[in-house]
């Protein structure tokens, strides 16, 4: 467990910055050079109005619950995002995902920050949705953990890669309908007590589709005694919309 004593926000954005400095970064949306992600692709997140989303699992509605919220019970309270997953902030998820682009995770920080003080989430630990040990050696990092951290900083909480683990391989959620996400993902993670118990805990991960993955991490982690589980995503793929294409661009 890391504490924002060892570590403060302004430290690591200067770290950062340094980096920058040196090595000049290329904007993850459009290539503009001396961005890590310019004004113009910024102008391009569709952001949701949190008031027309659905209060658990974050989908579009004009109030209240999604029509599979009002049936299926989540053990995760509420996911909130920022954007849709589409045009410049899918290409920076993949640019931070696949392209080792890590200075991004700094740079959505305060937006995810300022969604979580939105809420009334009484949140007291920050827990990276965690990656399978081997999918985490092949790429490297995980890129949750790199959204987690700063975000951790900010608001001054508490961040635990520990008490969160990914248990075996899953497949692909890719093409896989809601009950087979869920399916496929229940049992996939472990929570470690002893970092857990009694925690309301804040899951953060870089998209979410159905929300299946986040709430097999809060199942894992009420099953350890957490009190309540909530997640925070940069971005959220829009099923059964035009956006549909995009959904071919995510594995879990
Ligand atoms: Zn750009
Ligand atoms: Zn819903």
């Amino acid at each position: 467990m890391y504490s924002a004593a060892f570590v403060n926000k302004r430290l690591y954005s200067a770290f950062w910055k340094c980096i920058d400095y040196f090595y000049p970064p290329h904007c993850a949306g459009c290539g503009a050079f001396a961005y890590r992600f310019c004004p113009e692709c910024r102008k391009q997140i569709v952001y949701f109005s949190q008031k027309n989303v659905c209060q658990v699992c974050g989908s579009p509605v004009s109030q209240g619950q999604c029509q599979t919220c009002l049936h299926i019970k989540f053990s995760i309270k509420s996911i909130k995002s920022l954007g849709v997953y589409n045009q410049s902030l899918r290409k920076a998820i993949h640019s931070l995902k696949f392209n080792r682009n890590l200075a991004l995770g700094d740079e959505f920080s305060a937006e995810l920050a300022e969604l979580v003080l939105s809420t009334t989430w009484p949140v007291d630990l920050i827990v990276p949705v965690p990656a399978s040990r081997k999918r985490r050696s092949e790429r490297g990092y995980n890129q949750a953990e790199i959204i987690a951290f700063p975000l951790a900083l900010l608001l001054k909480l508490p961040f635990s890669t520990k008490s969160l683990v990914k248990v075996g391989e899953t497949r692909s959620q890719i093409g896989l309908s809601l009950a087979e996400r869920i399916n496929n993902i229940q049992n996939a993670f472990s929570a470690d007590p002893k970092y857990v118990n009694k925690k309301n805990v804040l899951l953060v991960d870089d998209v979410s589709t159905t929300g299946a993955t986040l709430n097999a991490c809060a199942q894992a982690l009420i099953s350890a005694g957490a009190q309540s589980v909530y997640g925070v995503t940069i971005a959220k793929a829009i099923l059964n919309t035009e956006h549909s294409d995009d959904l071919t661009q995510i594995s879990f």
